[in-house]
């Protein structure tokens, strides 16, 4: 197999033998792997220490052919994503299994998620149908709540691209764009609202590279008490909980009719269109879709960050207690 033999070794990771990749970023390649004392199926991170840094101290070096060295920030960096990961456990959040280091590469290996992202299932259903996305939605809400109440941690690159599919999603045959692939292939199952979402499983939030720990009194008690804490620090960190809440009503929009919110080939103009907090339900794509669902969204992208849902809000609006419309009887 041609793909399989262009995976490449890396010095340190003997005890994992790559199966196949499964994702790259700027400074990672991800790659399916199976832990060879285990057996056991898993993902691993492999973070390229030598392209972390620009280096002007370029006295000792890790790779010839590049000549830096990793700057004592940036270690601090992946070791804080390390940290962060390591003190979480929530059924909607990739686990970090392991965690080591060779002289050129970090290694995070990680519960596998074997339907990937979120984005490709986006872009193979065009969108999904309110039922569907709020099942998405409801699980990232609920792995944020955990990461902002019960862990004081923010995430910060909340994204379609880091949301993961734990298995390859079975997409219910009442979806519009799924009937048609039914009809070609045999169907492989049926959705099932309230059933723990039948076949489109678990979403989970990946890629903790940008995340943060909070101040949180209940998370975390600093040396200073709470009245000695400056205002612009008590702020600044409520504020930073809500940067979480604008992408999660980016995700959720982009779910509900298949593009972004905020988009623009200039980047000028994109970026000036999120700072007004300009975006439309666009007809007739957004024609059809509830009025509800038009409503929480409006409470998360909503610029002034005081006025924006709380995870609680969020949770608390009547379109994530809505019950999923019953199925259609059979025909
Ligand atoms: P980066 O910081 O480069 O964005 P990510 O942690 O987001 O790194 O990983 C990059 C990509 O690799 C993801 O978008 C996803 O496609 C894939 N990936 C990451 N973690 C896993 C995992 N646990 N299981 C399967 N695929 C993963
Ligand atoms: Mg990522």
């Amino acid at each position: 197999n041609e793909a399989k033999s262009k995976l490449p070794t890396y010095k340190g990771l003997e005890g994992y033998k790559l199966v196949e990749k499964m994702g790259d970023g700027a400074f990672s390649n991800v790659y399916k792997a199976i832990d060879l004392a285990s057996g056991q199926k898993v993902a691993v991170k492999v973070v390229r220490k030598f392209e972390l840094n620009s280096s002007q101290d370029g006295n000792k070096h890790l790779n010839p052919q590049f000549k830096k060295r990793p700057r004592v920030t940036e270690r601090a960096n992946i070791l804080k994503e390390v940290s962060i990961m390591r003190g979480i456990n929530h059924p909607s959040i990739v686990k970090l299994l392991q965690f080591f280091e060779s002289e050129e590469h970090y290694f995070l290996v990680l519960e596998l998620m074997e339907g990937g992202e979120l984005f490709h299932q986006i872009v193979k259903l065009t969108y999904f149908s309110e039922n569907l996305a709020r099942h998405v939605i409801l699980q990232v809400a609920e792995g944020i709540r955990y990461l902002h109440e019960d862990r004081g941690v923010v995430h910060r690159d909340i994204k379609p691209e880091n949301l993961l599919f734990e298995r390859v999603p079975i997409i219910p045959s009442s979806h519009p764009v799924q009937r048609q692939y039914d009809e070609e292939k045999e169907d492989e199952g049926e959705f099932v609202p309230g059933r723990g979402g039948g076949g489109i499983g678990r979403v989970k939030i990946a890629d903790f590279g940008l995340s943060k720990i909070v101040w949180d009194s209940q998370t975390m008690t600093p040396c200073g008490t709470v009245g000695y804490t400056a205002p612009e620090i008590v702020k600044d960190e409520r504020y930073s909980k809500s940067v979480d809440m604008w992408a999660l009503g980016c995700v959720l929009y982009t779910l509900l009719c298949g593009f972004p919110p905020f988009y623009d080939e200039s980047i000028n103009v994109l970026t000036e269109k999120v700072a007004r907090g300009y975006y439309t339900f666009l007809s007739p794509w957004w024609d059809d879709i509830s009025a509800s669902s038009k409503d929480l969204i409006t409470h998360l992208l909503c610029v002034d960050p005081a006025q924006r849902y709380t995870i609680q809000e969020f949770l608390n609006h009547p379109w994530c207690k809505e019950a999923p419309a019953p199925l259609p009887p059979p025909t």
